[in-house]
């Protein structure tokens, strides 16, 4: 089913590419999301402030194959643009009708105390700092810290190689988990460069201006099937990284409706993805995991 799933996928994109057309392949490879119909929200709740103004604000990232990737239409596609749509449908919101707002991981959770969206939706790890100052609904997802280099290199099989290798750079990006916990394994706070996106890093790597990239072992694969061969991750995964969406903090009851709805949804939420994230090589279906209680 899969297979044939994924033949007709790269049907459609031959066919599109013949006619030289402008195709949509978010829309061919992404089942379209329920929409509720007019659905009712206690009045003064955030779920009732967003149905009453008929958009929902969403920061993503437009940079990682898989996750949050703006295509060459100008819409954004992957796993956490899917989530974003199973929680948009539940409050009556259309996919055309959300806001995509392009959210590095550094301004994370400067656009949620601003206001400038409702939802931070952004392989978007849930911790103890980010939770003095956010809330996070989730987790939805749970990724893990891994190491990205070039196919060729045979010097740096896992963190602790940067140590044995000090002239070694690794990249990763500001504001980042994964940026603060590398340094560890680093011989001098010099071996890390730092930029606002992984794009960023991986073009460096291509570039051979950086050794290696750290984040995210699913975000570095999107990177991996992108580079027709030229990169490859190395070692296991060494952390943590339970995804979760972000909203304003204290909003108990938006963290709530954003719960029950993916929990409501398991099957959409498959199919988010399976047809994301889940068409890289060597990615896992995960399990809809249970949810954290919302504070
Ligand atoms: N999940 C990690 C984080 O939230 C790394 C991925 C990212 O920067 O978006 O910091």
């Amino acid at each position: 089913m899969q297979f044939r799933r994924t033949a007709l996928v790269a049907a459609l994109s031959v066919v599109a590419l013949t006619a030289a057309a402008c195709g949509d392949d978010a829309e061919d490879s992404a089942a379209e999301p329920t929409v509720a119909e007019a659905p009712e929200f206690e009045a003064g709740t955030t779920m009732a402030e967003i149905a009453e103004a008929g958009t929902l604000r969403v920061g993503t990232k437009f940079d990682q194959p898989g996750f949050g990737l703006e295509n060459l239409e100008g819409e954004v596609e992957g796993f956490d643009v899917e989530v974003a749509k199973i929680i948009a449908g539940a409050l009556g919101i259309a996919p055309e009708d959300i806001e995509w707002v392009q959210t590095p991981s550094s301004v994370r959770e400067d656009v949620i105390e601003g206001d400038e969206v409702d939802m931070v939706v952004a392989t978007y790890t849930i911790n103890d700092k980010r939770k003095e100052r956010i809330s996070f609904a989730g987790p939805y997802y749970e990724a893990g810290q891994q190491i990205m280099v070039a196919s060729d290199n045979d010097e740096i099989d896992g963190p602790e190689s940067l140590k044995e290798n000090p002239d070694a750079k690794v990249c990763s990006v500001t504001g980042s988990t994964p940026a603060e916990q590398i340094k560890q394994y680093l011989a001098s706070p010099d071996q890390l460069t730092l930029f606002d996106e992984y794009s960023q890093c991986a073009d460096s790597l291509r570039n051979g201006q950086v050794d290696a990239v750290t984040t995210d072992n699913v975000i570095l694969l999107g990177f991996v099937s992108e580079s027709d061969g030229a990169f490859k991750l190395v070692g296991e995964q060494f952390t943590q990284e339970p995804y979760g969406i972000g909203i304003t903090k204290g909003d108990v009851a938006f963290c709530e409706f954003i719960n029950d709805t993916l929990q409501e949804n398991e099957d959409a939420y498959i199919e988010a993805w399976e047809s994301t994230a889940g068409e890289v090589e060597g990615t896992e279906t995960p399990e809809l995991p249970e949810p954290a209680p919302c504070a």
